[in-house]
C-alpha cells in the first residue's frame, strides 16, 4: 500500500564509499569502528550497518545491548562494541550475542563476570574469554574510570577471571577545536594510564580513541604512535563523517588561531558524499487573497495574492518547529528546484510553503526537506543553524514514521 508521502532516501552506496575513503585516510595508522548507534544516526541501522561492513568495517559501535542485538542479526561476523555499557541484567544477552561491552564501573564488571560464569565462559589463567573495553575518563566527566584508581578494576582481569582486557577506550571531547589543547592533555593522561595498566601486568590489543573530528583533524598518526608505545593498535570511532557530514571546527583551522587545515580535512571535503535525503510531496495548492491568515494563530498574513502549497511533513516527522517564521526564522524547502519559504506555523503533520514565485507547482510535486534538488541543496547544517542545534540532533530527530528507503 502506498504510504503518506514523507520518506527518507538512504544511499547505501554513498555510505560504503564514505567508509572506504575514511579507512584509507586512517590507514596504516588506525582501524576504524563505524558508529551506527541511534539507528545509524536516524539513517536506518538495517540499511547502514551492512553497508558499512560491505565498505570494509570490521567493527560497529552501538549505544546499548538492545542496539547490539539488532546489529548482530544484520551483521553476524562484525565485532560490535556497546559504547554505553551494559545495564543490570543485560550481561547474559550481551554475551549470547557476542557483543563487546565498554565497562568502567565495578558493577559493570560484576554483571559481566557473573553472566560469563553462568554461561561457563572459559576463564583460562590470563586472559579470560570475554572481551571488554575499559573506558578511562580523561576529562569529559561523562563516563569512564578514574585514571588514578584503576587498580580494583584491573584486578577484575586477574587469573581465573572469564574477562579479558581487549581494549582501552577514551572519548576525545574537544577534537573539533583546531587549537587542540584539551585533546593534548587528554592524550597525556591516557599515556600515563596506559603506563599504569602495563605496570600492573595487563595488556590490551586496542587503543580505542576519538571520533569524526579526531580523524579529520589528522590525529591518526599520533594515536598510532601512542598505541605502539604501549604495544597496542589504534582504533578511531567515526560517526557523523560516515554519513557524509564534516563536523565544523571551532575555532577553525585558520591562522593565526591555528595552523592551516590538515590534509585529511581538505581531502574529506572533496571525497565524502551525503547518505540521507528527506522528502515529501505537495498535497494541494491554493490561491489566497492578500490578508489571508495562514496556520495556527494566523502568525503569517498574506501580504499580496499568494499561492500556497501544503506539504505532508511537520514537526511530528522531525521538522523543527523553530524553523517557522513565527519563531523568527525564514527557512525554505525545495520545490521544482527552487527555495519555497515556510509560511505560518509548522503543524504536527503539515507545513505550508509560499510558492507564489515558483510557476507550475502542483499536487504530487516532490518537496525536499533535506538534500538536493535541481542543483539547490539543504544540508543538516542548514537545519541545525536555523533550529539552534547540531546536525547529529537533526538526523536523530527524523521520526520513525518517515520510512527509510534504500536508493
Ligand atoms: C557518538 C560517538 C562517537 C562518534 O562521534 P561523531 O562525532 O559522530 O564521529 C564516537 N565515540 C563515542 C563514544 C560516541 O558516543
Amino acid at each position: 500500500m502506498p504510504t503518506r508521502p514523507c520518506w527518507v532516501e538512504i544511499s547505501t552506496r554513498a555510505l560504503e564509499g564514505n567508509f572506504r575513503f575514511l579507512a584509507s585516510l586512517a590507514a596504516p595508522h588506525a582501524e576504524l569502528l563505524a558508529i551506527v548507534k541511534a539507528n545509524a544516526y536516524g539513517h536506518s541501522l538495517a540499511l547502514c550497518a551492512p553497508a558499512a561492513v560491505r565498505g570494509g568495517a570490521r567493527w560497529l559501535g552501538v549505544t546499548s545491548v538492545e542496539e547490539g542485538i539488532a546489529a548482530r542479526e544484520l551483521c553476524p561476523d562484525a565485532q560490535i562494541l556497546v559504547i554505553g555499557g551494559v545495564f543490570p541484567g543485560q550481561g547474559a544477552a550481551g554475551l549470547a550475542h557476542r557483543l563487546t561491552p565498554v565497562a568502567w564501573e565495578a558493577w559493570h564488571f560484576d554483571e559481566l563476570a557473573s553472566a560469563a560464569r553462568a554461561a561457563k565462559a572459559p576463564s583460562g589463567p590470563i586472559p579470560g574469554s570475554v572481551p571488554i573495553h575499559l573506558e578511562i575518563d580523561t576529562g569529559m566527566s561523562r563516563q569512564g574510570a578514574d585514571p588514578n584508581a584503576l587498580g580494583p578494576l584491573l584486578a577484575r582481569f586477574g587469573p581465573g577471571s572469564p574477562l579479558r582486557l581487549e581494549g582501552v577506550m577514551t572519548h576525545l571531547f574537544a577534537a573539533d577545536e583546531a587549537g587542540g589543547e584539551i585533546t593534548q592533555s587528554q592524550l597525556a593522561l591516557l599515556d600515563q594510564a596506559l603506563g599504569r595498566i602495563s605496570a600492573a601486568g595487563h595488556f590490551a590489543e586496542w587503543l580505542n580513541v576519538g571520533n569524526s573530528a579526531a580523524l579529520l583533524a589528522g590525529q591518526a598518526p599520533a594515536l598510532a604512535e601512542l598505541a605502539a608505545r604501549h604495544g597496542m593498535k589504534a582504533m578511531i570511532r567515526p560517526g557523523l563523517v560516515l554519513y557524509g557530514l564534516i563536523p565544523e571546527f571551532t575555532p577553525d583551522f585558520k591562522p593565526p588561531v591555528a595552523a592551516a587545515e590538515p590534509a585529511s580535512l581538505t581531502r574529506a571535503r572533496a571525497a565524502l558524499a551525503p547518505v540521507l535525503a528527506w522528502k515529501s510531496q505537495v498535497v494541494t495548492v491554493r490561491s489566497v487573497p492578500a490578508g489571508t491568515l495562514v496556520g495556527y494563530n494566523g502568525t503569517f498574513v498574506a501580504t499580496e495574492p499568494m499561492r500556497l502549497a501544503l506539504v505532508a511533513a511537520g514537526y511530528g516527522d522531525g521538522l523543527d518547529r523553530k524553523l517557522d517564521r513565527s519563531l523568527g526564522n525564514r527557512f525554505s524547502l525545495l520545490v521544482r528546484g527552487e527555495r519555497a519559504p515556510i509560511v505560518g506555523r509548522i503543524s504536527m503533520d503539515q507545513t505550508v510553503l509560499d510558492v507564489t514565485e515558483i510557476p507550475g507547482v502542483a499536487p504530487g510535486d516532490e518537496v525536499v526537506l533535506l538534500g538536493e534538488q535541481g542543483g539547490e541543496t539543504i544540508t543538516a547544517f542548514d537545519h541545525a543553524r536555523a533550529g539552534a542545534t547540531i546536525p547529529w540532533e537533526v538526523f536523530t530527530r527524523i521520526a520513525a514514521r518517515a520510512s527509510r528507503i534504500a536508493v
